[in-house]
């Protein structure tokens, strides 16, 4: 089963864990990488990536800058048999072992420059935002752009009682106070009827978080 000396190692899923895997075992093994993006993903910091480009450059890594001796197919793996992978662009992988680190899916783009939408501007160019839903991604993505948007409208609106309900009551009412300290407007217990487009855009992007057009001069995230 081994190919020319090196055993065959075949990591699908080139985020967190895959890369980590790759990247370390490419020096002892022929590593093949799955991954249906050019890049690598820290998925922390996203919401910072968004006000930030400078700060997604660092953060969103191109699989080829990690991963210097190793295969990378850029395809979805669609099929595993006892010895080969199948990917959606019709190649066969034959591997002696094999890592599935598939994590789960997000509908991103396939390259760097296309991740870079430049989310900034479109907040920029917006008069207010409104952001619905109440757990920890939410509240650090107000804080965010509070922080650099002093002078937009910014509205929460959370359908529960409190912000951040999985942990204890001190630190929801320390992160509202600090919220409406910077001009958020949180509307606790009310909850937005979402019109078909806009569920429909919830279920491809509320992962990545991108911004939707509420009007001209609106934009909305739906996180809840
Ligand atoms: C906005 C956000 C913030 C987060 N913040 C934190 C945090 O602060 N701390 C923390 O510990 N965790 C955080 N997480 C969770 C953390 O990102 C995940 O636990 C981690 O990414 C899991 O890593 P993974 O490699 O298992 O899977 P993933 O990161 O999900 O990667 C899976 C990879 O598999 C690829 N893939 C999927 N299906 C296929 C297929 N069929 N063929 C080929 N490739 C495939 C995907 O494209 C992806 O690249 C956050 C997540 C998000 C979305």
């Amino acid at each position: 089963m081994e190919s020319g000396g090196e055993t065959r190692r075949i990591v699908v899923g080139g985020g967190i864990s895959g890369s980590l895997l790759s990247k370390s075992l490419q020096f002892n093994a022929a590593v093949t990488l799955i991954d249906p993006k050019e890049y690598l993903e820290i998925t922390w910091a996203n919401l910072s990536n968004m006000m930030e480009p400078s700060f997604a450059e660092r953060s969103v890594i191109n699989h080829r800058d990690y991963l210097t001796n190793g295969l990378i197919v850029t395809s979805v793996a669609t099929n595993i048999t006892d010895t080969e992978v199948l990917t959606a662009d019709g190649r066969r992988i034959c591997y002696d072992y094999l890592v599935i680190a598939t994590g789960h899916m997000d509908l991103v783009p396939m390259t760097k420059t296309e991740r870079f939408i430049n989310i900034k501007q479109k907040i920029q160019s917006a008069d207010s935002i409104l952001i619905v839903g109440g757990g920890p991604t939410v509240v650090e993505l107000a804080g965010e752009i509070a922080t650099d948007f002093p002078d937009k409208k910014v509205r929460l609106v959370h359908k529960g009682a409190r912000l951040l309900e999985f942990i204890g009551t001190k630190a929801s009412d320390k992160a509202l106070r600090w919220l409406k300290s910077r001009n958020v407007e949180v509307k606790l217990e009310q909850a937005v009827e979402l019109s078909h487009n806009m569920q429909n855009h919830n279920r491809r992007n509320h992962q990545s978080g991108l911004p939707f057009p509420l009007c001209r001069k609106a934009f909305g995230f739906i996180m809840a």
